[in-house]
């Protein structure tokens, strides 16, 4: 059995349409599937959707989950897949910008023995200037800092039993589930798909959220920024050497005077820096913060499943 792990936030009027077209492309095909709705604390009536079509639905098995609050899409995905009980796994967007006919191409691969199928995006889809530049920047970044192309990589993915037990093993609070993937190994395989128009609803990512989602991602997923602190300081002990010595010959040769501006500049310099630097590791402390008081990803307050 397939199971496809949906994660929703205020979709109501996309929960049906993505159960239609998911069953329109699977049924088809004899492919026995299971959907499993993680509703991440909707404001809308999402959760009532949910319910009625594990009631109704008779040709898949519905499981519906409703967090306590929003813990956000990454706690959706890993409570999905925690409780998701298919031979192989999918994790799609509830918005249908994944298309559900690439499934079938994904199913095929894993029936051919690849064990992570990874959904890559072949066009980004409708996206603003300012996103695609932020996207663009932010990807290019983990990509440098983890050895890992993820501009084009997506949440879209299909993953085998032993992957998904494998992934719902990990302790760690805070998860970063496109990069994940790629680090858990295993015989993984790319699918290209183009994202598609969102269906209905606006997109749930804010400016700042988006921001908070990427630098969330990068200090869970790479130490990197606190490697450049001590790159750059080792910089600076050298600048700082070269420095030093020239303003000894200066004190020895009488010109000690001299060279207030390097003073302030070096001040101002070394200043901003320290500052920089105690920020970014203020940011790991808060990640051990966060993961040292070990509590549950999400909360999840009410379970549906379809009758048996
Ligand atoms: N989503 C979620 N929790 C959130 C934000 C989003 O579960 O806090 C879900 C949302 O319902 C959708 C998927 O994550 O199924 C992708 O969200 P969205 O379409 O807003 O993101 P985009 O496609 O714009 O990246
Ligand atoms: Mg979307």
């Amino acid at each position: 059995m397939l199971s496809i792990v949906l994660p929703v936030y205020n979709e109501e009027e996309n929960i049906v349409r993505a159960y239609e077209a998911i069953r329109d492309v699977l049924v088809p095909k004899d492919i026995a599937f299971e959907l499993v709705f993680v509703n991440d604390g909707s404001k809308d009536h999402s959760f009532d959707v949910i319910k009625k079509l594990s009631q109704e639905v008779r040709d898949a098995k519905i499981l519906g989950l409703s967090f306590s609050r929003n813990f956000g899409k990454e706690a959706a995905i890993f409570t999905g897949l925690s409780h998701a009980t298919g031979d192989v796994c999918a994790v799609m967007d509830c918005d249908l910008q994944h298309p559900p006919e690439t499934l079938l191409e994904m199913y095929a691969m894993w029936q051919e023995g690849f064990e992570i199928i990874e959904g890559v995006k072949h066009s980004r889809g409708k996206e603003s200037f300012v996103y695609k530049t932020f996207a663009k920047l932010f990807y290019k970044l983990i990509s440098k800092s983890t050895g890992i192309e993820m501009y084009r990589s997506s949440d879209f993915k299909m993953l085998d039993r032993k992957v998904v037990d494998e992934y719902v093993k990990l302790s760690e609070r805070n998860i970063f589930f496109r990069a994940l993937s790629s680090w858990l190994g295993f015989k993984s395989a790319v699918v290209e798909f183009d994202v598609k128009e969102r269906n209905a609803g606006t997109t749930k990512w804010s400016i700042k959220s988006l921001v908070r989602y990427a630098i969330g991602s990068i200090t869970s997923f790479t130490t990197a920024p606190m490697q450049l602190i001590t790159f750059s300081g080792v910089v600076f002990f050298i600048f700082a050497i070269i420095l030093g010595i020239q303003s000894v010959v200066k004190w020895a040769t009488g010109h000690a005077l001299e060279g207030f501006t390097t003073v302030i500049l070096l001040l101002l310099i070394t200043g901003s820096l320290i500052m920089i630097s105690l920020g970014i590791i203020g940011y790991y402390l808060a990640r051990i913060y966060e993961e040292i008081k070990g509590r549950p990803r999400s909360i999840v307050r009410e379970i549906v499943k379809s009758p048996k």
